[in-house]
């Protein structure tokens, strides 16, 4: 019996571990101290009430022989479905609810979406990067290249039509560096993969953020739907990360080696997926109402808030960053010329303050630093005064 050996190349990451370690050895050295989380990556604010009455509705429905469910459809719910087409009807982009396919969130969508393409094709990613495209294609043995984000191209990496391509993911706004793409830009990476015959996967796991008018969604670009797959979750729009819930949206038309992408999802997810619960989709659905609108987006003004806050103090102190608008994160350099770690280092010694090293995401990410928002506005207060007077 053999394993899987691609496993051999997955680089370990240890970036939290050692983040938790350092902190928690801080924190044993002096209880006297609080410690301040600017790197925490999860939501803190409770669901909307809305959305929970939803949920214990469909758990109600599954008390009562006349309203039990059991297995959902692998797609969604079409009640769901047409609830996320009208939500991109709400920002002017056309999507059909039956192009959606209703996930347990994003991160299962891109690991498993590669499933439906060959072995030997080339996976791009920007560096930067969300681990997990990465991570899965290495398991799959698929060779990946990657399209440095850096200071000179403000954390937005561009095509290079010297490089061929074959699955390519792009994440606006990005994750770790919160930068968004325009939309001009992304019609240059639409216009890369038609003359490619290459695949968007297109994460817009934080498009809920946007605040500048940059698009919320790839299929806002022309030519788009012969190229793109987009994936979206609740998790950061509505605090979904611990109920779970997200979905992916395939156009009809997309093809590619004569096959209907869709199709082939389809069948990918009848096989390895047994859809979302009753009281999830729920749940899901209204967040898409005129209410549940509302009230999500009392929690990501509140987020966003936050991520002003921490921007205005780096203005302040003349410090480059991304980020900041149109993203819970915000991404910045690490003052006077110091490495990602020992900045990490310097910023818990001496203001009690933990964030993420940015190398922790990829080479270009070396003396970078991520901060994020998801904190209570008191402690951000807090943590930006302490920052503020140590590198003032
Ligand atoms: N995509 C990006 C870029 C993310 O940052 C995250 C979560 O941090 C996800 C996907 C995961 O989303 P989900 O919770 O829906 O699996």
């Amino acid at each position: 019996m053999k394993i899987n050996r691609n496993f051999d190349n997955l680089v370990p990451n240890y970036l939290f571990a050692d983040v938790a370690r350092k902190t928690n050895e801080f924190a044993a050295a002096h209880p006297e101290k609080e410690i301040i989380r600017l790197g925490i990556g999860d939501v803190t604010l409770p669901l909307a009430p809305i959305v929970v009455a939803a949920m214990k509705k469909g758990c109600e429905d599954l008390l009562h022989k006349e309203t039990f469910k059991g297995y959902p459809e692998y797609e969604g719910y079409d009640f769901v479905r047409e609830a996320i087409a009208g939500y991109y009807g709400s920002f002017g982009v056309t999507v059909h609810a039956d192009e959606i396919f209703v996930s347990d969130g994003a991160k299962s969508d891109c690991g498993n979406l590669p499933d439906i393409f060959a072995q030997d094709n080339t996976v791009l990613v920007t560096d930067p990067v969300y681990p997990v495209y990465v991570d899965a294609n290495l398991m799959a043995g698929r060779n990946i290249i990657y399209a440095p984000s850096c200071k000179e191209n403000n954390f937005l990496a561009m095509p290079d039509e010297n490089v061929k391509a074959d699955i390519i993911y792009l994440c606006s706004p990005n994750n770790p560096t919160g930068a968004a793409y325009s939309a001009d830009q992304l019609a240059v990476w639409v216009d890369y993969a038609l003359k490619n015959d290459a695949i968007l996967l297109y994460d817009a796991a934080y498009e809920a953020f946007i605040e500048d008018g940059s698009p919320r969604s790839i299929f806002a670009v022309d030519g788009a739907r012969q190229c793109a797959i987009e994936l979206c979750s609740l998790s950061k729009t509505a605090g979904f990360t611990g109920t779970r819930c997200g979905y992916t949206v395939i156009p009809k038309e997309l093809k590619r080696d004569g096959h209907s992408l869709h199709e082939l999802w389809y069948r990918r997810q009848a096989t390895k997926f047994n859809g979302v619960s009753w009281p999830v989709q729920c749940a899901a659905a209204e967040v898409f109402g005129r209410e549940g609108l509302q009230q999500i987006r009392e929690n990501l003004e509140y987020y966003k808030q936050n991520a002003k806050i921490i921007s205005d103090a780096l203005d302040e102190l003349g410090i480059y960053y991304t980020g900041g608008k149109n993203s819970p994160y915000i991404w910045m350099e690490c003052p006077g010329g110091m490495g990602s770690w020992e900045f990490f280092d310097y910023l818990l010694q001496n203001a009690a303050v933990v964030g993420t090293p940015g190398e922790g995401f990829g080479k270009s990410g070396k003396g970078f630093f991520r901060l994020t928002s998801f904190n209570s506005r008191e402690k951000t207060l807090e943590a930006v005064g302490r920052i503020k007077n140590l590198l003032k």
